[in-house]
């Protein structure tokens, strides 16, 4: 038998996870990239920014996502640049050669009209993320009981939220198995 195909993907999010399990037992290699060791499963995040969930329920470890899979190998490793002509990332953990490339690394935060006042702003995107919120509202809640009229209880309390969806959607379906 020949030399298999390596493809890399990079991201190990919902898009490149069901991408790799789409190619179990098939004549290819995969690597699998993320930049931490663990999904992270980002419709229950809002849990952990307000003390209803601890991070690790919801961070699930990658490898045991695909300790099945005899095909697919998982690196934590951050990519810093693609070397296409050469066929190779340049990431943290040294170069990393790859026939097929995906890029599954997720949008960005939009700021929309609020970017002049970005660096003021609390995002939702990563578990640290959801930490920062978490003690920042704790803090609050802190300060609140200790607030002897220095300052108005609405400002301590009062929280503006920018963006979000209104779902239907299943997140048990989703969670990985
Ligand atoms: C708070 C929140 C709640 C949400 N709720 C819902 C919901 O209820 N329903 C719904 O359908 N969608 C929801 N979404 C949207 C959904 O989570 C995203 O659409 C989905 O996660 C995108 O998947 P992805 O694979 O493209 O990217 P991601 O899940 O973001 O994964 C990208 C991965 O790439 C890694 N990565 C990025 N750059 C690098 C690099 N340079 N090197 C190595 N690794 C890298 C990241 O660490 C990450 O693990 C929510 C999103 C958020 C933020």
């Amino acid at each position: 038998m020949g030399i298999k195909p390596k493809i890399v993907i990079i991201g190990a999010g919902f898009g490149g996870i069901e991408l790799a399990k789409a190619f179990r037992n098939k004549p290819v290699d995969v690597l699998l990239i993320n930049r931490n060791n663990y999904h992270n499963f980002q419709p229950l995040m809002y849990q952990v920014a307000t003390g209803g969930l601890e991070p690790g329920s919801i961070a699930y470890p990658i490898r045991r996502i695909f300790r099945r899979y005899k095909n697919v190998t998982c690196r934590m490793a951050d990519v810093f640049e693609a070397d296409v002509p050469q066929n190779q990332l340049l990431t943290s953990i040294g170069n990393i050669a790859f026939d097929f490339l995906v890029i599954a690394t997720r949008s960005q935060n939009n700021f929309f009209n609020f970017e002049p006042i970005k660096e003021k702003l609390l995002t939702l995107k990563s578990i640290p993320d959801a930490l920062n919120i978490r003690s920042f509202l704790f803090q609050n809640l802190e300060k609140a009981l200790t607030n002897r009229g220095e300052e108005s209880l609405e400002e301590i309390f009062n929280v503006a939220i920018v963006g979000g969806d209104l779902l239907d959607w299943n997140w048990q379906e989703h969670w990985p198995k």
